[in-house]
């Protein structure tokens, strides 16, 4: 539970105060221990400032010293200073200003403020006992909040709440800005994230487009991709792949996978290639860029068929030094919430130097219009909202960091799981060497194997959109997190050639690596700030000790 700190609180640690200076740094200490979250709201930094002031003027007239204002006015704004330090400003909201006719219009903000929150995520934390009294399900005081018993820690798959905490005044800014221009529909911040990505990437052009999915639809439509045509993929992607290929009427060609790297293999794509091939379409999985210089001599070989990289999951890794987006004739990527560089809703983008396919790109977007009232080409209405492009904006400054993260996430898990492979293979099976026959420890011996998969090759870089591992008994596995409270997520389940709606598409089993590989993989939790003790504890979880067969 967050805590929503009263001015009385806040007064009480900055002027020691006792007895209630205690209790309230003791409910500091303990909302951190709790990983709470600690906010102080904007509209009260006047008060603060005014109170302490007057308070620390008033003892030193008592003490007898004559230190003269100034010297006060810069101690109270130091101790202020460190005080808010570790919390977070909520920001004073337009409907939270009227508030004269209320009783205290100070404690009337606040506790409007808290309605802004999910029910029962936050309290104000005050000693106020008029407040207390009147107001029990949205106060709590220091000593209660102490007493309370602490929430079972809960680990999330994707933190973007962690994410949000950091960004938070570089988001409201830009959403604000938007709220005050009114061009929600391509306005400026769509031109500037254009701007900003295609320079990222290192592609002449970006053109930002309503989701992922919208962004190959999009782009195989630039293409003039039509019924009869084929287009060379792979089956073990999300569905969006393969479904956009087949909403233009095209046939998709499923080509098997690497099981290192699970992308394409682009040893099998030459094989595949038809007078009918239009397009090739890899996919750069899990963060990690496709061979796509095999890939693209491939094309190139056979009259320049055009590839489109779909890098919804590898927006930010690179591929021989370059930016994932900017290697072939097309790059797509999403900003959809949980993808590394992700808005707070629909949206994606396209990549590409060729000035025509930009150009059909742009029109396409906008119902094939080239002026307005003029489709020269049938579209669809494929924009991204200013609002998501001004949220991508605020990310935009702290992604490379976080790219950094989390690679260093991921090396760690790679290191600790390895680490346990290590031992695994070294040892003999407790169980089995303790009962042969009992079925339980075949079982029990099974639940332990699990393999990395190999860290990214050496010419390209992995942004890690999902850390995926390999498991024989998935389930188990899952059933193993998922009771200490850990989620999993996989990525995916069934390949594309043997969903219902496309198994009459292709041989089901003309790719057996795909097959076999989405049998076993298994994502574990993966986001910039995943600490490295939530590490340790999801390692250990995947591992419980044996138990006892027979007990
Ligand atoms: C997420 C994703 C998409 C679709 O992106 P949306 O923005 O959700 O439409 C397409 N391909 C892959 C590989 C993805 O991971």
């Amino acid at each position: 539970m967050d805590l929503l700190i009263d001015v009385n609180v806040a007064l009480d640690i900055c002027t020691q105060r006792q007895p209630h200076a205690l209790a309230s740094a003791l409910a500091m200490e303990a909302a951190k221990a709790r990983n709470a979250r600690l906010w102080l709201y904007c509209g009260s930094t006047q008060t603060l400032e005014y109170n302490l002031y007057h308070h620390l003027k008033h003892e030193n007239v008592e003490a007898g010293s004559t230190l003269p204002n100034k010297a006060v006015l810069k101690k109270t704004r130091q101790l202020l200073s460190d005080f808010a330090n570790d919390k977070h400003w909520l920001a004073a909201l337009a409907g939270e200003g009227p508030v004269f006719d209320a009783r205290d219009p100070e404690d009337a903000q606040l506790l409007n403020a808290l309605d802004r929150f999910p029910a029962g995520s936050i309290r104000l934390l005050t000693r106020d006992g008029d407040l207390l009294d009147g107001y029990p399900d949205k106060t709590i005081s220091p000593l209660a909040y102490c007493e309370m018993e602490p929430p079972k820690p809960k680990l999330a798959f994707i933190d973007l709440a962690a994410q949000q905490q950091i960004i938070r005044p570089e988001l409201e800014r830009n959403i604000h800005r938007v709220l005050h221009h009114g061009q929600y529909i391509l306005g400026p911040e769509v031109r500037e994230l254009e701007q900003r990505l295609a320079a990222y990437t290192g592609a002449k052009h970006c053109i930002t487009v309503a989701s992922g999915t919208e962004a190959l639809l999009i782009s195989l439509m630039a293409l003039g991709i039509k019924p009869g045509d084929e287009v060379i993929t792979t089956p073990f992607t999300f569905v969006a792949t393969g479904e956009m290929i087949v909403l233009l009427g095209a046939t998709p060609v499923f080509v098997d996978i690497e099981p290192d790297t699970c992308n394409i293999d682009a040893r099998l794509i030459e094989a595949k290639i038809t007078e009918r091939t239009k397009a090739i379409m890899p996919v750069s999985l899990y963060g990690q860029p496709a061979d796509m210089d095999a890939i693209n001599a491939i094309a190139a070989r056979h009259g320049n068929i055009p590839v489109i990289e779909d890098a919804a999951q590898s927006f930010g890794a690179t591929y021989q030094g370059r930016k994932s987006c900017h290697l072939s004739t097309i790059g797509c990527t999403s900003f959809f919430p949980s993808k590394p560089l992700g808005c707070y809703g629909d949206g994606g983008a396209i990549f590409t130097s060729d000035d025509r396919i930009a150009q059909a790109c742009r029109e396409i977007r906008v119902h094939g219009q080239s002026q307005r009232y003029v489709h020269t080409r049938i579209g669809v209405g494929g924009r991204m909202d200013t609002l998501q492009c001004a949220i991508v904006l605020a990310k935009l400054d702290r992604f490379d960091e976080e790219i950094t993260q989390r690679q260093a996430v991921a090396r760690k898990y790679h290191q600790l799981l390895a680490a346990e492979e290590d031992v695994r293979a070294k040892t003999p099976r407790r169980q089995e060497a303790a009962d042969e026959q009992n079925p339980l420890s075949a079982l029990a011996s099974l639940r332990e194997t699990f393999r990395v998969l190999p860290w990214p090759l050496e010419d390209r870089t992995s942004v890690f959109a999902q850390y995926t591992i390999l498991a024989d008994d998935r389930e188990a596995l899952q059933a193993n997190l998922n009771q200490a409270g850990i989620p999993t997520a996989v990525h995916y389940p069934v390949p594309l050639n043997e969903q219902p709606a496309y198994a009459h598409l292709c041989c089901p089993d003309c790719t057996p690596v795909a097959q076999q590989i989405a049998k076993q993989v298994i994502s574990l939790p993966m986001h910039p700030l995943l600490t490295p003790a939530d590490q340790n504890r999801i390692v250990h979880a995947l591992t419980p000790p044996a138990t006892d067969p027979n007990g």
